[in-house]
């Protein structure tokens, strides 16, 4: 392997950047008037760690709860320089062009040395800020794909693995600060990023699904294989570039869409025309024929108006309803329960009452499980917005269930 060969022989030392010596020198001087002490080998105090490991809760760890590994396809046998008093950053090498991609979503705050020591010697490099005062830089691209300013999602690509700036070959300088500011990017303490994106490489499923933002594996999240699933079967499929944004809120015209693929009726109602009274079901959207299929068998009936609203976000009350409507009306089933069904969740109380047997069916039929909170309670959250990955799980469950 030339891989192995390199990184053991004297070639690999040179895949590292010198970015290092200025470092152990103190650099990030703050300007004059600012007292600032730059430092990395501090301790971390238990606020900085929260911070580091995605923010202050323990409890449901979500997306932006870890970062991951920045270079997909590139193991952890790259590093060719660590983390060190004298290098506040981790040095992965990779061939020129190898994509570099947002270790987690931010905004992008600098791109370039603005004054004479702010991202000196990085190159052609991007910053991100992450919501919660950390942030990442990678530097040393040969392209940049992204701009001060943009948003970024986890797994975007960034740009490409380089030698630009005070850089000895191919490689990516990838770091991890906290305690930053968007404005004051540079002061940000840097840490070990290693630990926290060690393992979090992106795992395909064992069907092959490969999505930025879902894992796999060790780091599977709890709607992973219920994505795996459903878009293997063909319900559901990610937004492209390899993503599939599971916590983002799934709209009424999703799920009309979704329960259309269900139904196996995708085929049978076009785009090309609107046969419902719907005056927003617009001829030529990708989601026209799947409410015209709603509409032709009832599951989508309008709020006593002409519109049915594809654009708007769904609750889970309102999808427990429109699936439960559906084992009906494709698949005869008598989809309703007494509200007895709900009495091992905290919250029933807050069910809609024209939701109610319906919440209750979905609860029975173990289509749709209530959230474990920290203090223990058990939820349902009928009026939360139902995100792309529930609908996967109720999708995935209701085909179980009733077909
Ligand atoms: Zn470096």
């Amino acid at each position: 392997m030339m891989h192995t060969e390199v990184k053991e022989g004297f070639a690999s030392r040179a895949l590292r950047c010198v970015l290092a010596a200025a470092l152990a020198a103190g650099c990030f001087v703050a300007s004059a008037g600012m007292a600032f002490a730059y430092s990395i080998d501090d301790p971390l105090t238990e606020e900085e760690l929260a911070l580091a490991e995605g923010g202050s809760s323990a409890s449901a760890r979500s997306l932006d709860d870890f970062w991951r590994w920045p270079l997909p396809g590139i193991g952890e046998d790259h590093i060719s320089q660590d983390f060190w008093s004298g290098h506040g950053a981790i040095d992965i090498w990779a061939a020129e062009g190898t994509p570099i991609v947002a270790s987690r979503g931010g905004v992008v705050v600098a791109t370039e040395a603005t004054n004479p020591q702010e991202l000196d010697g990085y190159g052609n490099c991007v910053v991100v800020y992450h919501e919660d005062g950390t942030e990442t830089y990678y530097a040393h691209m040969s392209r940049r794909d992204v701009n001060k300013g943009d948003r970024v999602y986890l797994g975007q690509q960034l740009g490409l693995v380089g030698n630009t700036g005070n850089s000895f070959g191919d490689h990516l300088h990838f770091e991890i600060r906290v305690n930053a500011t968007p404005d004051e990017f540079y002061w940000g303490k840097r840490i070990d990023p290693l630990p926290y994106v060690t393992g979090h490489e992106y795992v395909a499923s064992a069907n092959g699904t490969y999505f930025y933002d879902v894992d796999f594996g060790a780091y599977a999240q709890w709607y992973s294989e219920l994505i795996d699933r459903a878009v293997v079967s063909g319900l559901m499929e990610g937004v492209g570039n390899n993503q599939f944004h599971p916590e983002v809120t799934v709209t009424r015209a999703q799920a009309f869409t979704i329960l259309c693929r269900a139904a196996d009726a995708d085929s049978l109602y076009g785009n090309g025309s609107n046969s419902t009274p719907f005056h927003d079901n617009q001829v030529g959207q990708w989601y026209t024929g799947a409410i015209n299929w709603a509409y032709s068998i009832g599951l989508a009936t309008g709020d006593g108006d002409d519109l049915v609203r594809p654009n708007d976000t769904i609750t889970r009350e309102e999808l427990a309803t429109l699936i439960a409507r559906y084992a009906e009306k494709v698949r005869g089933v008598n989809a309703v329960a007494s509200s007895a069904a709900l009495a091992g969740m905290d919250d029933a109380h807050t069910v809609s009452d024209w939701a109610a047997e319906r919440v209750a069916w979905a609860v029975q039929a173990g289509i749709m499980t209530g959230s474990t909170e920290s203090d223990g309670s058990l939820l349902v959250k009928p009026k939360g917005e139902a995100t792309r990955a529930e609908m996967c799980a109720f999708i995935v469950r209701t085909v179980d269930k009733v077909g």
